[in-house]
C-alpha cells in the first residue's frame, strides 16, 4: 500500500434483513436455492459499496456469504459430521453445539474462491479475505477421530494453505487468519499455534495477517471481559513468537479495550492493524476518538506500518451503526494522515 494509514475492517459486516435475521450470530438464511446464491452476491456488492462510500481503502466481502466465520468453512470439508453434534466449551467461555470430526478431514473443492473472484471483478481496490485460523477451527469442533488438538490443527493448516493459495491466485491481496483462540490457549500458541499458522501461509506471495481479538460484542464475551481485570495483557503471551514468525500483519483490538498500548512494541517490525472501532457498543466513535487511538499506537508502530481497522467483525451490529463506524474510521484516519504529512 502506498497510501499512508490505509483503512480496513476486521472482516464481517451486517447482512441485509432480507438475507438473514439482523443482529444475530449463526442467523439462518431467509432465502433458498438459486435465490440464496443470488441474494448472497447482491449482499456482497452492497457491503462493498458501503465500504467504498465510507472511504475504506482495503475492502472485503463483509463475509456476506457465510453464516459464521468458522463453521461455514468447516461445512465444506469432508470428515466432519454436522448431524452428529456435541456440546463443547468454546474458548473456555461459552457452550455451543458443534459438529463432530468423524474421519480424516479434507477439502474436496474450493470454499470461498468463487466469492473472492466475484469480489475481485467488482473492485480494483486491494482486497482482504478472512479465513479461520487452525487453532480457532479445532476449538469450534468435537474431535472423535484424531483425538489430538495439535494433530487436527496441523491437518486444518494444510487445508487452509490449499484454500489460501487459490485465494491468492484469484487476486486477493491480503489473506487474514482469525485466531481469537490465541488470546486463550497460551501454552498451545507457543507449542504449535504459531507453527500451524505458518504452515497455513506457506508459499504465499500475497500479504498475510493474523487477527487476534476479544471476540464479537456478544454477552458471553462481554461477561468474560469483565473477569480480565483492569489491564488485559493476553497479547503478551503470543506476541514474541509472532514477532519472529513469517506473518506480515497483526490485527488487534485497541479501542475501548484494556489492552496496554505498549504491548505493540513486542511485535515491532510487523505491520499492525490497529482496532480503533469498538464493536461491542452501538455508540459510534467520533473521528477525533479514532484519531486519538491511532496517535497512541504511533508511539509503538512506524507510520508506514499502521493500518487503522476495527476491533473485530461488525456482523452483530445494526447496519446503520456499522456504516457510521466505517465513516468514523475513515475520518479519524484522515485526521492523523494529515497530521503526519504536515510534519
Ligand atoms: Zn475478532
Amino acid at each position: 500500500m502506498k497510501k499512508l494509514l490505509p483503512t480496513s475492517t476486521a472482516g464481517s459486516l451486517p447482512k441485509p434483513s432480507w438475507l438473514a435475521q439482523p443482529e444475530t450470530l449463526w442467523s439462518p438464511w431467509k432465502l433458498q436455492g438459486d435465490a440464496l446464491i443470488e441474494g448472497k452476491h447482491d449482499a456482497l456488492q452492497l457491503s462493498l459499496q458501503a465500504q467504498q462510500q465510507a472511504g475504506i481503502d482495503i475492502v472485503s466481502d463483509g463475509e456476506q456469504t457465510r453464516q459464521h466465520f468458522v463453521t461455514t468453512f468447516i461445512e465444506h470439508l469432508s470428515g466432519v459430521d454436522f448431524e452428529k453434534r456435541q456440546t463443547v466449551r468454546i474458548r473456555d467461555r461459552y457452550d455451543a453445539s458443534v459438529p463432530t470430526v468423524v474421519g480424516a478431514v479434507a477439502r474436496q473443492k474450493p470454499v470461498f474462491v468463487d466469492d473472492a473472484k466475484f469480489l475481485r471483478q467488482h473492485t480494483r481496490q486491494p482486497i482482504k479475505w478472512a479465513l479461520p485460523g487452525p487453532m480457532t477451527m479445532i476449538d469450534t469442533l468435537y474431535d472423535n477421530h484424531y483425538k489430538s488438538r495439535e494433530k487436527l490443527a496441523w491437518e486444518f493448516a494444510g487445508i487452509l494453505n490449499q484454500e489460501a493459495r487459490e485465494l491468492e491466485a484469484a487476486g486477493v491481496d491480503i489473506i487474514q487468519f482469525d485466531e481469537p483462540a490465541f488470546n486463550v490457549f497460551f501454552d498451545e500458541v507457543n507449542e504449535w499455534g504459531v507453527a500451524t499458522l505458518e504452515r497455513a501461509i506457506e508459499g504465499l506471495k500475497c500479504e498475510t495477517a493474523v487477527h487476534i481479538c476479544y471476540g464479537y460484542g456478544i454477552k458471553a464475551n462481554t461477561d468474560w471481559k469483565k473477569t480480565l481485570g483492569s489491564e488485559w495483557r493476553q497479547y503478551e503471551e503470543a506476541f514474541p513468537k509472532l514477532q519472529k514468525s513469517s506473518i506480515d500483519i497483526v490485527s488487534l483490538e485497541c479501542h475501548n479495550s484494556h489492552v496496554p498500548m505498549e504491548l505493540i512494541e513486542l511485535i515491532r517490525g510487523k505491520k499492525v492493524m490497529v482496532g480503533a472501532i469498538d464493536v461491542a457498543t452501538h455508540t459510534i466513535e467520533t473521528p477525533e476518538e479514532v484519531a486519538s487511538t491511532l496517535r497512541k499506537a504511533l508511539a509503538f508502530v512506524d507510520p508506514d506500518k499502521l493500518y487503522p481497522c476495527t476491533n473485530c467483525g461488525m456482523a452483530p451490529l445494526p447496519r446503520q451503526v456499522a456504516r457510521g463506524k466505517l465513516r468514523a474510521l475513515s475520518a479519524g484516519a484522515d485526521i492523523v494522515r494529515r497530521e503526519l504529512q504536515n510534519t
